[in-house]
């Protein structure tokens, strides 16, 4: 299916340029990424020199500015990749993820500090976890109390994030800190972006579901004394630059999630062809295929939505609501799939011989992770009717 399409029907030079990316991005995750990943669950992280070769090859950060080490090649190409690295696996694609939402976020507003580690993480030298979710709940982020405390010339960071993707690989943490606690809400929140190896800080791992090759975990700071460089934007400013982020990364997680449900619903298409039940290949009963059809159709949908949402974004247009509506839609829709792929499939399906399992189980941290459904449908309500529409 073509990405975009110029007006005369040919090609456009955007298309040409997506199109090359998809096909190295497929050759290349078919080949390296899909054969490993159940063993990179097992093995409970992504692979160090896989992630510098994927940043060798320009599958890291491509919309992001040319002379930061990007590409400069926008946000539905940085989407196709996603979708070809999910397609294969998932798990690795946290990593286009995390580097396309941190990346934006600090070539926006880190000003020289944007120029010190936004190429390392193009080439996949570095790898910066994102810290705003806190013990005390992710849904009302506005209200953290994670605190940075200005003393001297710099601050000290003191406090608990928790739910941090990738925490237990990421060298750094771009994360929300209260710098002025007489403001509660989000006007007190700023950025910073700190090294983890720094003194005072440690880090926990949880035992999740699924995304094992991910990790998720919290990260305790105590009084940890940051200069005032390491702040990304100015004071009070955190919390919009994040929900700028969202904006984005929200159409990039719908398309990790169909990029893997997408392989799924091919696998079952294909079997349904070979598996034989009453004389017959089971292609042959609608109660097999029906579920299979709508399936296909919710996923062209949903990637239609994301890449509409992505292709807006590169234009420069508001896309607060349709990122919010891929974010809850997509990864439903991409769930819903793969689990009937799964009972198609039928006993085998439940093996963990089959991938099916895995992927249900790592869709199901992104109907979570970046903000739950009914957060999403929030975010639409209130781009319709205003903050009427919030709780408060
Ligand atoms: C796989 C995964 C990866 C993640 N990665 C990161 C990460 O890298 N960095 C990070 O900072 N965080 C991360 N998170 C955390 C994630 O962003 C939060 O879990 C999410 O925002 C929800 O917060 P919560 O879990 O505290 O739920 P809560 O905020 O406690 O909400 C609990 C339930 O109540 C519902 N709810 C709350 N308020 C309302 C309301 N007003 N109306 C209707 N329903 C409501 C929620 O939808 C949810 O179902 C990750 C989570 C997962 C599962």
């Amino acid at each position: 299916m073509p990405d975009s399409e110029g007006t005369s029907g040919r090609p456009t030079p955007e298309q040409d340029v997506g199109d090359a990316v998809r096909d190295a991005a497929r050759t290349f995750a078919a080949g390296e990424l899909a054969p490993g990943y159940a063993a990179r669950e097992r093995l409970g992280r992504i692979e160090r020199e896989l992630i510098v070769r994927m940043g060798e090859l320009g599958l890291i950060g491509v919309e992001l500015p040319e002379h930061l080490g990007g590409l400069g090649l926008g946000a539905r190409v940085a989407g196709i990749i996603m979708e070809e690295v999910a397609r294969a696996d998932m798990n690795v694609a946290y990593v286009q993820l995390l580097a396309s939402l941190t990346g934006s976020m600090l070539a926006a507003s880190a000003g020289e500090l944007a120029e010190e580690v936004v190429p390392a993480i193009c080439r996949g030298d570095s790898l910066v976890a994102l810290g705003l979710t806190e013990p005390r709940g992710g849904s009302d982020a506005a209200h953290l109390s994670f605190r940075a405390e200005r003393r001297g010339g710099g601050y000290h960071l003191s406090g608990e994030k928790t739910s941090i993707s990738l925490i237990g690989q990421a060298d750094r943490i771009l994360l929300f800190a209260r710098t002025d606690p007489g403001v509660p809400g989000a006007g007190g929140v700023s950025a910073f972006l700190v090294p983890l190896d720094q003194e005072g800080i440690t880090r926990t791992a949880f035992d999740d579901v699924g995304s094992g090759a991910v990790g998720r975990g919290s990260v305790f700071f105590d009084g940890v004394a940051v200069p005032e460089r390491w702040r990304v934007g100015p004071e009070g400013e955190g919390f919009r630059q994040v929900m700028r982020g969202f904006d984005y990364s929200r159409a990039l997680i719908g398309l990790q999630c169909l990029g893997a449900a997408a392989a799924s619903l091919e696998e079952t298409w294909q079997y349904v062809t070979e598996r034989e039940a009453f004389g017959a290949p089971i292609a042959r009963y609608q109660g097999v295929t029906e579920p299979l059809a709508e399936s296909e159709t919710w996923l062209r949908a949903a990637r239609l939505l994301c890449y509409e949402t992505l292709a807006r974004r590169d234009r420069g247009e508001p896309h607060t609501a349709e990122a919010a509506m891929c974010k809850w839609w997509a990864p439903k829709v991409a769930f819903e799939t793969v689990h009937r792929c799964l009972l198609t499939h039928g006993h085998g399906g439940y093996s963990k011989e089959l991938p099916h399992q895995q992927r249900l189980r790592d869709i199901l941290g992104l109907q979570i992770g970046d903000g739950t459904a009914q957060i999403q449908k929030m975010i639409i309500a209130r781009e319709k009717v205003g903050r009427v529409a919030v709780p408060y």
